[in-house]
């Protein structure tokens, strides 16, 4: 490390709260899938900001779409209308076929905000009876972190010494139909659930399980609420995760690719029903559905349509797996993805991934380790077969080394 760098990672430290544990690089520029250091180090980006980069860094059209709105009109409170928050509502129910929206900015926020609407439907239109509304969730899951949600996550580290915690949700194991089934109860009012769980390490469930799911939540009267907040908008090559499955879901989050990495925005997706529950008075926030955010949204729904994105990310994510299961190394243990979301479990006689990820960094490759064991690797979905070849030959380059 540079002098420089030495001294913004020690300067972080000493005020910041330490939650964060970053890789000792520090980014002061960024485009497409590269990201630069304040030495002027390049990086290709394979981890886009968990997904929230998907459009590529400082994506020109959205960078424009943001830089023009903010110099007419930023933030009105929901207390009026804005010009922005109509076309975006259009917009985005178009491209996913969803009903109402709700326009939030952090995921959790809208994570947050499914599980307020879920149980007042739960209430007033199943018939639940007051206070006794059940949500089921699943092992391993990451939904964010607020209270709510930490209190319904199973990773010790994540809710130690937060609570009291918020009661009415049950725990399941994630992949599991029969599991669900014997869960639910008549005051079930929904099941939340990621399609793919991406901080668990990238771990897709079975064929079928969903198909099963939809099936059994349809028959209960139960809402099927899909967090999309990092499968969504193409990260899987596809629009959305379900598609894979061929369900729908009830209730879809989406988050992070919302805004191309530009401005937190975050939304919830929902038949009628649900969000119809929502009256005047009874949920809000300042920022949400500002012009800024509905026109960053807009620009980055349209360029990741419009320059073929989520096609790219089927492509060149077939093309990244093959090549990471073409790596003959025994540090590998497994490498799973679905599209550009991708991970490399090692063996854990091969030593913390940390290390692995921190020898990319010398190699000019910029990925995150995750629990311990995996590798995840998700770059923007702008890479070309050129760049996933560039990083293929460095991840077997690390790979066949050994950190134990
Ligand atoms: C990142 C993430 C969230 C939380 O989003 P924030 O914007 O960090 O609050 C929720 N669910 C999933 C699946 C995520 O990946």
């Amino acid at each position: 490390m540079s002098a420089s760098v030495i001294d913004f990672v020690a300067t972080e430290a000493r005020f910041g709260a330490h939650n964060y544990e970053p890789i000792g690089v520090v980014l002061s520029r960024g485009e497409g899938v590269w990201v630069w250091d304040t030495d002027g180090n390049r990086y290709l980006d394979c981890l886009s900001a968990y997904s929230a980069v998907s459009q590529g860094h400082c994506h020109p059209k959205i960078l424009a779409a943001m830089v023009e709105q903010a110099h007419r009109l930023t933030l009105t409170s929901r207390a009026f209308h804005n010009d922005q928050l109509a076309p975006f509502y259009e917009e985005i129910a178009a491209l996913t076929g969803s009903h109402k929206v709700l326009p939030m900015n952090s995921g959790a926020e809208a994570v947050e905000s499914a599980i307020k609407s879920v149980r007042k439907w739960g209430y007033e239109v199943k018939g639940v009876p007051d206070g006794q509304a059940e949500i089921i969730v699943c092992a391993n899951n990451f939904h964010g972190r607020t209270l709510g949600i930490v209190g319904f996550s199973t990773d010790p580290e994540t809710r130690a010494h937060f609570g009291p915690f918020a009661p009415g949700f049950k725990l399941i194991p994630f992949g599991d139909a029969a599991a669900l089934k014997a869960a639910i109860t008549p005051n079930t009012v929904a099941f939340l659930v990621e399609p793919i769980q991406g901080e668990a390490g990238v771990v897709i469930p079975p064929a079928g399980y969903f198909t099963e799911v939809r099936q059994l939540c349809t028959a209960n009267n139960v809402m099927l609420v899909l967090d999309e907040i990092q499968t969504g908008l193409g990260r899987t090559g596809k629009l959305l995760a379900e598609q894979h499955e061929g369900i729908e879901a009830d209730v879809t989050l989406l988050g992070k690719a919302l805004s191309g990495g530009f401005y937190p925005v975050s939304a919830v997706l929902s038949n009628n029903a649900v969000l119809g529950t929502l009256r005047p008075g009874q949920h809000g926030s300042t920022f949400g559905g500002n012009p800024l955010a509905c026109a960053v949204a807009r620009a980055a729904m349209r360029v990741l349509v419009e320059e073929g994105m989520i096609e790219n990310a089927a492509t060149q994510g077939a093309r990244f797996l093959e090549g990471l299961k073409d790596i003959r190394a025994n540090t590998i243990r497994e490498v799973r993805g679905r599209g550009l979301m991708l991970a490399v479990e090692l063996h854990p006689e091969a030593g913390r991934a940390r290390r692995y990820c921190e020898a990319l960094q010398g190699k000019g490759i910029l990925a995150k380790d995750t629990h311990e064991h995996s590798i995840r690797i998700a770059p923007p979905l702008v890479i070309t077969s050129d760049q996933v070849d560039w990083a293929l030959e460095r991840f077997a380059a690390i790979l066949t080394q050994d950190f134990s």
